[in-house]
This record gives C-alpha cells, structure tokens and sequence, in this order.
C-alpha cells in the first residue's frame, strides 16, 4: 500500500509507510528502540540496517508518511523543527551564500539564521514575502541560494504566493523552502505549488497534542542546488550530525499524523466561527484571519489552501491592554507552541518572538495569537468575549 500514492489524503496519512507487522500480523508496527542491528559477518546488513543514528524502522516509517503525504521524494525527520532546519541549511548553504527570510517568519527560524549561521558567513536579509517586487529586489542572484517563506505566517497570517515566488526564486538560481508547520500538507502542498523544500515543527499539528518535539525536511524529488542532489547531502547531515529524532517521538509523531484531516478541518471550523464572531468587536481593532473575506490573502488563501486553518491573531488598541487579554482567558491557556487539541494563547511580543525584538521581526506588542483547539465552538467563543468583557 504505501508504494503507491493514495489519491485521498486521510487515507495516506493512516496508511503510507504503516505495513503490519510480518511475524506476529501486529496491525501497529513495534517500536523499533534498538541502537544496533546484528550483522550476517561483516558488512551483512539486514535490509541496510546497521546503526540507530543511521537509520531505525521506526524514524523510517514516519520519514515515508511524511513523503507521501508532502507528495516529496525523500522526507527526514529529526528531534526537533529547528534542528531540521538547522540541518537543511548546513547540508546546502557555504560561506558566502545568502538567505532571503520573509520579515515575520517565526522568530526562532530567524535567531537560528542569524545567530548561528550568519556568524559562520552566510548573509541573511528579509522582505516583505507577500509583496512580489520586494521579493525581486531582495534577491542577490548568485548570492542568494535560498527564499525562505512562510505561509500563512507567525503571528500576522500574510500569505505568500508560493507558486510566484518559486517562480522569481529559480530564475534567480535560488531554491525555495517552505515552513509548512502552520497550513500542514492537509490544508497546502508547497512542493505541487512549485516550492522545492518543505520544513516542519511536527511538534504542531502533525504530532497534534502538545505531547511530542520533532521536525521535518522533506525534499522534492529531483531537487537540486549549484548541480547537487538536495536530499543526499541532508540525508548525510543527519546521519553525520545526528540530530535524528528518537524511536518513540517518531512514533507518537505518527499516531498524531492519522486524525490530521479530521483534526484540520474542525481547527478551521472552529477558528472561521471565532473570527467571524469577534470582527467588529469593540476591544479589537483588527482580526488577523485569511479566512475573512477582507484579509488580504484572502483570495490567495482560497486558491492555495484547502481551508484556512487554526490560527487568529487580534489586536488590541495598545500592549497592556493586550497582555491583560491574554492573561484572562481561561480555556485558551496562556503558553507557547500551537496546533495542539486544546486551545492555547500566546502574547508574542514578550513569548514565541521575545527572540526577534529590535530587528525587522519584532511583532507589535498589541498583537495576541490565538491558537484555536478542537473543543467546543460555544465554549471558545465565550471564553474570548468573556476576557474581552473583563478589560
Ligand atoms: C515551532 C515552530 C518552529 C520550530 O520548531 P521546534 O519544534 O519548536 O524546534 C518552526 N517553525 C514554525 C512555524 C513553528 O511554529
């Protein structure tokens, strides 16, 4: 079954990379938590299996989910979504090359660029990724071996065409990445778009339940930058640096991954509801949601997404007020991360993008980001307007 490509979606993430269990017909594949395999003399490898680091049944049977359900050729998955990212640039970037960064991508992607990689002589700069002239002024062609875009982003929900931008980006001679972590490949498929890398924090909504970290490259088939095979040198990054993820993390990754569609598609049923009920509400001056019809990605986010997921941020008339908001509500806990069941609010200011404050990234401090659970509408809509009551 996995060989082929299932055409539904919710079908492929139950089924690709999942066979049963040849001995015992176990439906649920183990849990390969072996470091070594024994060798038949040496050099006589099992099916290639030698050593954890290198490969494990388990980290590989959520590297083929994450391919087929990406439509990539080759997906990796390691402990963490920056120690993905981290990976995928030391396997393609030399000193000297340049990164073109959306200006509000999330902060940590930015710190990683700019405070690992830059001192290391890769040359970082950002744009306004949703403005297509600004893309094409920002591009060093030659230099620029990278346009990094995320889609919708953190935590003011621009969306980028990601076809376009793929366009610009390969005449330039760049590749282009895409964060998928907050649209997943249920909502959007950046590499049918054009993209030629998909990245994700899985700890969001893949993994789903705020219980596993894990990240993800997954690379399009024949994907290439200066003439080399992208997804080999990132196999060997991960293989020579070893930030894999463990036996367990892939597989709770995995059982999250199969109730992705139904879980999607109640996330964006549920934030469509509370958006459309707080527009025009009198504490907010703005609702930040590519599902409204007056978001200016909003025909974009139609065309490019399959709905327009969980994610609202809202602004407030100023920070304290702001703050106040997000330190009332009760059902949306206060805390980091997003795209798990249970809803979560964040103030992103002095939380996910403390890190960018005082370069091209920071983040108002009147914004707050709702990350909208699976619970019910009702009960969401009331903790909201109850919090906005009490300011
Ligand atoms: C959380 C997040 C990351 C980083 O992933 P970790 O698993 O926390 O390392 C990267 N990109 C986006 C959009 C995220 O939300």
């Amino acid at each position: 079954m996995p060989e082929q490509q299932q055409s539904d979606f919710a079908t492929t993430a139950i089924h690709a990379g999942q066979e049963f269990d040849p001995r015992t017909g176990a439906v649920i594949p183990p849990i390969y938590f072996s470091t070594t395999y024994v060798q038949d003399g040496v050099g006589g490898f099992r099916d290639g299996y030698e050593y954890t680091r290198g490969t494990n049944p388990t980290r590989d049977s959520l590297q083929s989910l994450l391919a087929a359900l990406e439509g990539g050729e080759r997906a990796f998955s390691f402990s963490s979504g920056l120690a993905a990212e981290d990976a995928l640039l030391r396997a393609i970037l030399l000193p000297g090359a340049h990164v073109l960064m959306g200006n509000d991508v999330y902060g940590g992607t930015h710190r990683l660029v700019d405070r690992v990689h830059v001192p290391w002589g890769v040359e970082l700069s950002t744009v306004e990724m949703s403005d297509l002239d600004e893309v094409r002024a920002g591009l060093r062609p030659g230099a620029t071996k990278v346009v990094w875009v995320e889609t919708p982003s953190n935590p003011l929900m621009k969306i980028t065409d990601v076809a376009a931008v793929a366009e610009i980006a390969h005449a330039a001679g760049a590749i282009v990445v895409v964060d998928n972590t907050f649209a997943t490949p249920y909502l959007q498929q950046p590499l049918a778009l054009g993209a030629d890398i998909v990245v994700h924090s899985t700890t969001k909504y893949l993994g789903g339940h705020s219980d596993v970290l894990g990240g993800a490259v997954i690379v399009k088939a024949g994907a290439q930058l200066d003439g080399l095979g992208i997804a080999d040198r990132v196999g060997f990054v991960q293989f020579g640096a070893g930030a894999v993820s463990g036996p367990m993390d892939a597989w709770l990754t995995v059982r999250g991954i199969k109730t992705l569609a139904v879980r999607m598609d109640r996330h964006s049923a549920n934030a469509a509801h509370l958006a459309e009920h707080l527009v025009g509400h009198p504490r907010l001056e703005q609702v930040y949601y590519p599902g409204l019809p007056d978001h200016p990605g909003h025909e974009l986010a139609a065309r490019q997404m399959r709905h327009f997921g969980g994610m609202i941020s809202v602004r407030l008339a100023d920070g304290a007020l702001a703050r106040r908001f997000a330190e009332t509500m009760t059902l949306f806990q206060l805390a980091e991360s997003l795209g798990g069941v249970e809803s979560l609010v964040c103030y992103p200011a002095e939380m996910t993008h403390a890190s960018v404050k005082g370069t091209p990234l920071e983040v108002p401090d009147s914004v707050v980001r709702l990350s909208v659970g699976i619970e019910g509408q009702d009960d969401l809509l009331a903790d909201v307007l109850g919090a906005l009551d009490r300011l």
